[in-house]
């Protein structure tokens, strides 16, 4: 077994699944994150407005709340599993 999977993981067809039912919205409470619109399956026990993305870097709110900047962490080198919808629908060819 090598280190740690970086966007090369396989989702098995149970993970796709689950992963459609949420980009579809029919599993309440869950959705895709609405900073990467990957899911975060670590971080499911939190509500949405709660979660940290793990592609994000740095973050910056106006007083009033407002986002005003987002810097994101550059591709595949976060740390957690996102999945995102390419992969979710990916067609797998053993099937
Ligand atoms: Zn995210």
């Amino acid at each position: 077994m090598g280190g740690p999977e970086l966007n090369d993981h396989e989702l098995t067809p149970d993970q796709k699944a689950d992963a459609q039912a949420i980009f579809e919205g029919r599993i309440e409470g869950r959705t895709a994150c609405h900073h990467c619109a990957g899911i975060h399956y670590h971080v499911a026990k939190l509500p949405m407005d709660r979660q940290p993305c793990p592609r994000i870097k740095r973050i910056e709110h106006h007083p009033d709340g407002s986002r005003i900047a987002v810097e994101y962490w550059q591709n595949g080198s976060w740390e957690s599993d996102v999945v995102f919808p390419a992969e979710a629908y990916e067609e797998d060819p053993d099937t």
